[in-house]
């Protein structure tokens, strides 16, 4: 399929480059050079996959990962500056997502504002929760002090994409640092950021918030049912609706690092085809493998074109051709 679009795509600055090493291999080692590269590999890739269009984004953890709200305020800017400047050289190969200094909310939604309305960026991506001075302590969104954030996010009417981080500093992956990143921690740590939104009343405060999960859903929807079966039981529970009503609403999910179809199927039966999009994770995944898997998954073409193309058009106010 050609024209797909492809919405979990990274980039680095030299200041956040680099940080995600974690062990040595030519794979990691790779990374740095495609995070940092527009113009050649990337654009190569998309062709040979049938990539019309990138919304691309600052690696992980990058402005989350910078304790100091100061820098991570400058950060973010130089980070938006750049990629704007990249988006404006091929403005039908790439668009953009805001990195925000979430560590003072009310500076995230000013340089939020500037992305979307001076910069033209289709949404935001923000890696989890933001570091603060404890390394014991991460801010997450569904703290009070976020409110006013999210007002501002509702009245841009631009989707808001929660990327995984590495969880806090913790016992429970003591002796298996292979489950800390991508292969595990990625998603427990960011399934509960999000049902800490989900379930905690603000999508019922407002209403038309989007929210974008990767990686189908950081494996929410499996569990979906059992979440909106248990939560019956827990009157404690501030959210007005259930979970599965919310993914039908205000959630969109992407295929980001995933070619599965069993996964892909899943999904589709859990939040229909209209909520999911295509993604490939590049560069920590390669675009060939997830293109290849994509273009020929036992799916109808009309779903094939919603997920590769479609929906992403509408959610984005965006054209590949
Ligand atoms: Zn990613």
């Amino acid at each position: 399929m050609q024209g797909k679009i492809a919405i979990e795509e990274h980039f680095a600055i030299p200041e956040t480059n680099g940080v995600e090493n974690r062990v040595a291999s030519p794979y990691w080692a790779s990374l740095n050079a495609k995070l940092l590269d527009f113009e050649n590999q990337r654009l190569e890739e998309m062709d040979r996959g049938g990539v019309g269009l990138a919304i691309i984004s600052l690696n992980a953890p990058a402005v989350q990962g910078i304790a100091d709200p100061a820098r991570a305020i400058e950060i973010a800017r130089r980070a938006n500056d750049t990629l704007a400047e990249q988006v404006s050289r091929r403005p039908t190969r790439f668009a953009g997502f805001a990195a925000l200094p979430l560590q003072d909310p009310d500076a995230a939604a000013r340089e939020f504002q500037r992305c979307v309305r001076d910069l033209g960026f289709k949404g935001a991506l923000v890696n989890g929760f933001s570091s603060t001075p404890d390394p014991q302590k991460g801010l997450y969104y569904d703290a009070p002090m976020c409110r006013p954030f999210w007002a501002e996010v509702e009245k841009l009417g631009v989707p808001f994409y929660l990327h995984p981080r590495d969880p806090l500093p913790s016992e429970r992956y003591a002796g298996i640092p292979w489950l800390v990143g991508s292969a595990w921690s990625f998603a427990e740590e960011t399934a509960l950021h999000a049902l800490r939104l989900l379930t905690g009343g603000l999508f019922d405060e407002h209403p038309k918030l989007k929210l974008i999960l990767g990686h189908f859903g950081e494996r929410i929807p499996y569990d979906i049912w059992r979440i909106d079966h248990r939560l019956k039981f827990r009157p404690d529970c501030p959210a007005k609706k259930k979970l599965s009503e919310y993914f039908r609403e205000n959630v969109w999910l992407t295929t980001s690092g995933h070619f599965s179809t069993q996964t892909l199927l899943d999904a589709m039966l859990q939040v229909g085809s209209d909520r999911i999009l295509f993604s490939v994770d590049y560069p920590y995944e390669e675009t060939q493998p997830g293109t290849t898997w994509f273009d020929a998954c036992e799916i109808s073409e009309a779903d094939r074109v919603k997920i590769g193309r479609t929906n992403a058009e509408r959610l984005f106010n965006v054209r590949a051709d």
